[in-house]
């Protein structure tokens, strides 16, 4: 990608619409994100939170609006959304972990697969993340073995294992229990610190980010980014 030079946003996003059958479920979202930034996206359920965050991943395509990332038009014909979406590691609400891949080979299939690392780096690096988590002694357990707040760390890993810019979490911590909420939001702000990654995060829960928020930016349409 020809990145611009300097502090460009990670993503500016104007005039965002994503309708299904002539329904807006995002309905003209202007804002943008920086680099290095934690945002937290709240909203009641059905407010178009995940369409949102899919969007920003070309896992939607939106209807109208652009999205620009580090000053880069991707919402474009022209981009080429596989190598986009290298910089943009999502987690998904329900983890997606592949039940029959250990740990290990769950964080270390996509750069493999994507001839982005060889097995053996991959492995080195995944070893490195998964100590990072405190959750090393699990690499040759299965899904199955695992707590929910454990498979949502290992979901975090995987989605870092392709070194992304940015992060972004959907519902990274409703099925999950207080104290495992807090673990969760102590690790997304680890990654954000020392690994200088941007993270989105999307919750319904206002409670989880009462304490951290600093600022609030209200959309149009009833979603609301909240800047840390
Ligand atoms: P949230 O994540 O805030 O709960 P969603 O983004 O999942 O909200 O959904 C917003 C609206 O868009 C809802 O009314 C939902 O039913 C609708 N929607 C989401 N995805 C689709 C889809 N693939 N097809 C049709 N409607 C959808
Ligand atoms: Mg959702």
């Amino acid at each position: 990608m020809n990145e611009q030079p300097g502090n460009t946003p990670m993503f500016q996003i104007s005039r965002l619409v994503k309708e299904f059958n002539s329904v807006p479920a995002v309905n003209d979202v202007t804002t943008q994100i920086d680099r290095g930034e934690v945002v937290f996206i709240v909203g009641p359920s059905g407010s178009g939170k995940s369409t949102f965050l899919r969007c920003l991943n070309l896992l939607e395509e939106p209807t109208s609006g652009e999205i620009l990332f580090k000053g880069e038009l991707v919402t474009s014909p022209r981009t080429d959304v596989n190598q986009f979406r290298r910089h943009v590691g999502m987690v998904f609400q329900h983890f997606n972990l592949f039940p029959h891949l250990t740990i290990l080979e769950n964080i270390t299939i996509a750069p493999v697969k994507t001839g982005r690392s060889t097995r053996k780096e991959a492995v080195a690096q995944a070893e490195t993340l998964l100590r990072r988590i405190g959750l090393y002694d699990k690499r040759n357990s299965y899904p199955l073995q695992l707590s929910g707040g454990q498979k949502q760390r290992i979901a975090i890993a995987r989605a870092l294992a392709t070194n992304p810019k940015v992060l972004l979490c959907d519902e990274a911590t409703s099925a999950l229990d207080p104290n495992t909420t807090h673990a969760i939001l102590t690790l997304i702000k680890d990654i954000n610190k020392k690994l200088g990654i941007t993270v989105v995060v999307i919750t319904h829960q206002m409670s989880v980010v009462e304490d951290v928020c600093s600022h609030v930016a209200i959309l149009d349409n009833g979603l609301s980014l909240i800047h840390i």
